[in-house]
């Protein structure tokens, strides 16, 4: 699978569409989710074209990775969501459910979260 420069992200990462930015830095951008399924829900993005986390852990570099990843804890702390708690997920290829084909952490707060995985 190739990477689509025209998902939704790759469109917010080259400013074409409008965003609520809460932490940017030289790895990763973090921003408001449309629609928010808890109090604060931000996702963050690599700055780099990955499409999934898969994608990610395998191809990008130690730096792009060590970034990213310090860029969410960062966002959680700015968003003070640290200290009650909070819960990341990244949603991967067809069975995760993922919808927007660049690497995304959903970032969700602000309450208790209840369940991880919803039973069918
Ligand atoms: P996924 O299902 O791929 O893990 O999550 C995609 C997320 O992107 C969803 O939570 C959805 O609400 C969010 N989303 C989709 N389109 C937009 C958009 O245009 N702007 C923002 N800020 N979030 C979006």
């Amino acid at each position: 699978m190739l990477y689509d420069n025209e998902n939704i992200f790759a469109k917010i990462l080259r400013n074409e569409i409008p965003y609520k930015c809460v932490y940017e830095d030289n790895y990763a951008l973090a921003f408001e989710d449309i629609n928010p399924q808890a109090p604060n829900h931000i996702l963050v993005i690599p700055k780099g074209k990955y499409i999934s986390f898969d994608d990610f852990t395998n191809l990008a570099s130690d730096m792009e990775i060590t970034g990213f990843f310090r860029a969410v804890g960062t966002t959680a702390r700015k968003l003070k969501i640290d200290k009650q708690g909070y819960r990341v997920l990244s949603n991967i290829g067809k069975h995760g459910g993922q919808e927007v084909p660049h690497f995304h952490i959903h970032l969700f707060g602000g309450k208790r979260l209840g369940p991880m995985i919803v039973s069918e």
